[in-house]
């Protein structure tokens, strides 16, 4: 048995599933039928003329059972994050706690879908914000989410009175199905949920873009490739949708001359190999003040000599291995690249046998050149050197995307700059803290090619309902704004 979330018919369908620890195949998911997207879709809008009639406090309370089944599950979901994905025990763990900790703040939410009152000019008038529900929300996720993605839109669209339809990723589809086995225990306690409330499809991007195509979707949440984001994005604004876009990162982090290098170095190597690099927030590129890099690469080197790399289920395993083959042929495609570019490889090795492991890698560039430029989803970090503060910042934004950077540096100067208006340009910014390892109660989220949308925590949650204006004449006259007079 695969996972005691999973039974017989999820583990024998159509869909080929790949445990990356090996690269065996481990199971067959069952694939949607894309015939069957149209009833989908319409279950979908019975559900949300139900939901939304829910008050929000009751609609919070199935999130607080959902927060409690995840609890119960957490190690058999975790588990099988770990043989789905790839990732290291407590990171599986960690992901699971990412969706309890959403869970929670949801329910917290669903009293606090504050709307605003706004002072008229028209005397004996009342003006109002409030904040309603939308519609079913589309939610596309990526393999190194598989189930924590799910749950920072789930969670909060539910609250705010939409059903869910969700796409994951086609390289994990059993954590999905667990995921919905798990919601549903939590549905069969809460009683009376209109059917279709969360629904999941399982294939690939033409499934993606029945969704994406749907007037009756009018939120797609798209977690992925920037290449992705570019397909998907226009094309549900064609559509007059709202896209909510989370993609790729090319993640920074400037070391200053006064920075706490032991902490430093904590830093950077959980950013560049936690997750064999396979984070959204991964640390791609290090800036590092000259006067320190040859004292910084000593000690990352020694550093990276002594990771683990091996069967992420092993403890004292640190680095797991890559998604799949591909993923290592691009890493390994982009090295040799970089060596042309006259840039320094340490590391960088595949291992032999079964399995996408390779050895992370140290890459010390002479210039940000276009290699540096991509994200290569793997565990490579770029080292690029500079003189003036103000270099740092500038090479820190040069690059397409704006996810997440961060700055060692205990002068109070250089970390204001660093997170002033012209500073880090990034969704993002963190002192003294690596780029990865974001916590929920902020929202989500990066600027430029990472796509501008936002998740998660703070006020992230008016991106999933519509908001209306209102204002009640309650005088006996009707006057008009502006003062304009139109007498009839
Ligand atoms: P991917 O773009 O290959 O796939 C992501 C999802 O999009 C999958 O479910 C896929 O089936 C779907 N998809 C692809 N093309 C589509 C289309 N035309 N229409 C509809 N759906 C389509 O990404 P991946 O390889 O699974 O994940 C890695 C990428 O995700 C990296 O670039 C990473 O930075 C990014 N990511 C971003 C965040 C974030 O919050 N910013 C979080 C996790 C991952």
């Amino acid at each position: 048995m695969i996972s005691p979330l999973l039974s017989l018919f999820e583990t024998q369908g159509t869909l080929p599933v790949f445990s990356p620890i090996d690269g065996a195949e481990i199971a067959r998911a069952p694939e949607t039928d894309p015939a069957l997207m149209p009833e989908v879709l319409a279950q979908a809008t019975r559900a949300f003329h139900a939901w939304r009639e829910v008050p929000a406090p009751r609609r919070g309370e199935l999130v607080r059972l959902l927060g409690e089944e995840l609890r119960a599950a957490k190690e058999e979901l975790g588990a099988l994050v770990t043989l789905e994905v790839g990732k290291i025990t407590s990171e599986g763990l960690g992901e699971v706690q990412e969706m309890i900790d959403i869970c929670d703040f949801a329910v917290g939410l669903s009293r606090q879908l504050y709307g605003l009152t706004i002072a008229s000019e028209r005397p004996g008038h009342r003006m109002a914000e409030t904040w309603l529900p939308i519609g079913p929300v589309g939610i596309i996720t990526a393999f190194n989410f598989p189930v924590a993605v799910w749950a920072w839109n789930a969670a909060l669209a539910l609250v705010c009175g939409n059903p869910v339809i969700w796409k994951p990723s086609e390289k994990t589809p059993l954590t999905a199905l667990a995921t919905q086995r798990i919601f549903e225990r939590a549905l069969s306690r809460f009683g009376d949920a209109p059917e279709g409330l969360a629904q999941l499809v399982i294939g690939g991007p033409a499934l993606g873009a029945a969704l994406v195509a749907s007037k009756a979707v009018p939120v797609i949440s798209a977690t992925g490739s920037t290449r992705m984001g570019s397909v998907v994005g226009p094309a549900v604004m064609a559509r007059w949708g709202r896209p909510i876009l989370e993609l790729g990162g090319n993640n920074a982090m400037i070391v200053a001359p006064s920075a706490d290098l032991d902490m430093a170095v904590r830093a950077i190597v959980f950013g560049a190999v936690g997750t064999a690099g396979q984070r959204c927030t991964s640390l791609r590129r290090l800036i590092v003040h000259r006067s320190l890099r040859d004292d910084l690469m000593a000690r990352l080197i020694k550093a990276y000599a002594s990771l683990a790399l091996g069967d992420p289920r092993k403890p004292g395993t640190l680095i797991g291995p890559l998604i799949d083959q591909a993923a290592r042929a691009r890493m390994l495609a982009q090295l040799d690249r970089a060596r042309t570019e006259g840039g320094v490889v340490h590391g960088g090795v595949a291992l032999e046998g079964p399995g996408a492991y390779v050895t992370p890698a140290l890459v010390v560039m002479p210039a940000q050149t276009e290699t540096v430029r991509e994200e290569t989803f793997a565990p490579i970090l770029y080292v690029l050197t500079y003189d003036d503060f103000p270099d740092a910042i500038a090479l820190q934004n040069d690059v397409p995307q704006g996810l997440s950077s961060c700055i060692f540096t205990l002068n109070l100067r250089e970390a204001e700059a660093f997170l002033s208006a012209s500073g880090s340009d990034c969704g993002i910014a963190n002192v003294n803290i690596g780029p990865s390892g974001a916590e929920i109660g902020g929202a989500f989220g990066g600027e430029k090619e990472t796509g501008g949308g936002r998740e998660s925590g703070s006020d992230a949650w008016r991106g999933y309902m519509r908001r209306q204006t209102s204002t009640v004449n309650y005088s006996a006259k009707l006057p008009l704004a502006q003062g304009v007079k139109f007498d009839v």
